[in-house]
């Protein structure tokens, strides 16, 4: 079988794109053909990105500006790299019109939420304060709903995960299903009913 090019988004440092090594290293792991990609918000550009590539995984490392999910930003959001959402919503809006996979991990699953009509809590500690911890690399349970695209990839219903959010899915984007949750109810994982978007708030 013709090996699986996948295009993963970076972040923007100043004049440098900057990415995990990870990402590409597994990706070859598993088979596929990673390529690291240019973050524009050129439509022709991001057109013919994303007809180069069969799937997309957008990255993690970052908060998006609530103003993208109609909130206003507290105290508790991350110095934002706008450049690198808006091409990414580009990117993923012109994904889904060529019915590309997408994968989102992180804070790259929280983007796809809100891509796809859904908000974030902008902080779990300060919105759920009974929630466990989530954050700097702790590891948790969560509880996979049989049925779903990931109880297909895991074959059980609970598996042990890494943590690195400090932000997490509030309302689910009504095109998603959540797949997977923790204890206190924090969406782990969810995908669209046609297979075609995977997003896991953890690092595979
Ligand atoms: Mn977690």
């Amino acid at each position: 079988m013709k090996k699986k090019i996948i295009g993963i988004t970076c972040d923007i440092k100043g004049k440098f794109y900057e990415s995990e090594i990870a990402y590409s290293e597994m990706i070859i792991k598993s088979g596929g053909i990673p390529f690291y990609l240019p973050m524009t918000t050129d439509k022709y550009a991001a057109s013919k990105i994303i007809s180069s590539i069969d799937s997309l995984l957008i990255t993690g490392s970052r908060d998006i500006d609530p103003a993208f999910y109609g909130e206003r930003k507290s105290k508790f959001i991350n110095p934002l790299d706008k450049n690198r959402t808006l091409s990414e919503l580009l990117l993923i809006s012109l994904a889904r019109k060529k019915k590309k996979k997408i994968l989102g991990i992180c804070g790259g699953m929280q983007l796809l939420n809100v891509a796809l009509g859904g908000t974030l809590h902008q902080d779990i500690k300060f919105n759920i304060p009974d929630a466990i911890k989530h954050s700097d690399g702790v590891t948790h349970k969560i509880k996979i709903f049989p049925g779903t695209f990931l109880y297909k990839l895991f074959k059980k219903t609970s598996a042990q995960v890494n943590s690195y959010h400090h932000q997490s899915i509030n309302i689910l984007a009504s095109p998603l299903i959540v797949s997977a949750e923790t204890k206190d109810h924090i969406v782990e994982a969810f995908e669209d009913k046609n297979g075609k978007v995977l997003g896991v708030q953890w690092h595979p």
